[in-house]
């Protein structure tokens, strides 16, 4: 059994780490040991790793990421026993390799065997890890929710967008209520419903994605445990 340390720096966020809640449901696949955490954590420092997965988000936090990514390589043997993911990773692989010589995972870990060659499972079509979230204090505001996508990537190519860079194909549809449905039997019904799409207007099959959020209960008025049930278009 490996001990798999997953971080987010201690950036402000809303959304909760979809992509390390995908990873961890992937090393608990493995029947590997997983810890998540929000920052740098010296107890969780002194520990030795044999892997640590750092997530990062915008190009502003650099200094934040770096910071954390230097904090934790005494935690590992080697630099590359680091594994940095997310938007500003995709973006400035080079450079955090260059300063750092961690690994970068650029863009979606989207087939198999990207983070252990000759695996077989797909990292992104995994259902997300609910439960590491209750390894932190932190709140993101959007944790009672459904975290799905009904696409991938965006149609358009706007020149200070790095969307086609993430995710370079675009993916009118996915099945959104098999990612639901997954969820909820895992961990239970959630209040809301946030799809993590770029440009989900751009679906050639976007009445189809409309009927799938209706069918899933999300109408208007719909409410859940007397609340109003909303459904959060991320970016689209
Ligand atoms: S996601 Fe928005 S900004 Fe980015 S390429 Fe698509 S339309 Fe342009």
């Amino acid at each position: 059994m490996r001990r798999i340390l997953l971080v987010e720096p201690s950036y402000k966020n809303k959304y909760p780490p979809l992509g390390l809640m995908k990873i961890s449901a992937y090393h608990k696949l493995k029947g590997d040991f997983v810890q998540f955490v929000k920052g740098c954590d010296p107890a969780l420092r002194r520990n030795r790793w044999d892997r640590i997965y750092i997530a990062t988000l915008f190009t502003f936090y650099w200094k934040i990421t770096l910071d954390t990514i230097r904090y934790y390589l005494p935690s590992v043997t080697s630099p590359k026993n680091i594994f940095v993911g997310g938007v500003m990773a995709t973006l400035l692989a080079n450079e955090i390799e260059k300063e750092t010589n961690v690994k970068v995972i650029r863009g979606l870990i989207d087939q198999p065997g990207m983070l252990d060659p000759g695996d077989r499972h797909i990292v992104d079509a995994l259902t997300p890890d609910y439960s590491i979230l209750t390894d932190i204090n932190y709140e993101y505001g959007l944790e009672d929710a459904y975290l799905g996508y009904a696409t991938r990537g965006c149609p358009n190519n706007c020149a200070f967008c790095a969307v086609n860079r993430i995710e370079p194909e675009f993916v009118h549809y996915l099945p959104l209520k098999k990612q639901v449905k997954a969820i909820e039997e895992i961990y239970g019904p959630k209040q809301d419903l946030v799809l993590m799409d770029n440009n989900v207007l751009a679906s050639e099959n976007f009445e189809e994605i409309i009927k799938d959020i209706l069918d899933l209960g999300f109408y208007r008025g719909a409410k859940f445990n007397g609340r109003l049930r909303r459904v959060d278009f991320n970016q689209g």
